[in-house]
């Protein structure tokens, strides 16, 4: 989709820090940061949210969020937790209109964000 924020991303048209590519994943770090690497694992093809996976997009994409998992672990060894967030629609506080997964790790010395 042309006037997708994360389409361009995926083009690169739009900088991002790329985290992890494949044929049909893509990850980058969330412009901001809820807490240290806080990281956006989204689909190569354009889907809304989740009412539109298919069988074979919600396998390549959950498939790949441990394996992005492990290496945030690596890349920040004081992380003790990560939370998954996936935000489905407006009401639900959805506000880019490509289908993503946050994942955001968790430090001892985080804030409490709720
Ligand atoms: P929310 O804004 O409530 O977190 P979403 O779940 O739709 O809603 O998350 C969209 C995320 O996309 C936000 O965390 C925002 O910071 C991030 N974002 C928006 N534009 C960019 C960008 N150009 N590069 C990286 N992250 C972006």
């Amino acid at each position: 989709m042309t006037d997708c924020i994360f389409c361009k991303i995926i083009s690169g048209d739009i900088p991002s820090y790329k985290v992890y590519e494949d044929d049909e994943v893509f990850a980058f770090l969330d412009l901001s940061q809820v807490t240290k690497g806080h990281t956006l694992v989204i689909p190569k093809k354009h889907v809304t949210d989740i009412f539109e996976y298919d069988d074979d997009l919600a396998a390549s994409l959950f498939a790949r969020v441990p394996k992005i998992a492990r290496a945030l672990e690596k890349a920040f060894p004081e992380m003790q937790g990560l939370n998954l967030i996936n935000n489905n629609k407006e009401l639900a506080y959805q506000s880019v209109f490509h289908s993503h997964i946050h994942l955001i790790p968790r430090y001892a010395t985080d804030d409490d964000f709720g």
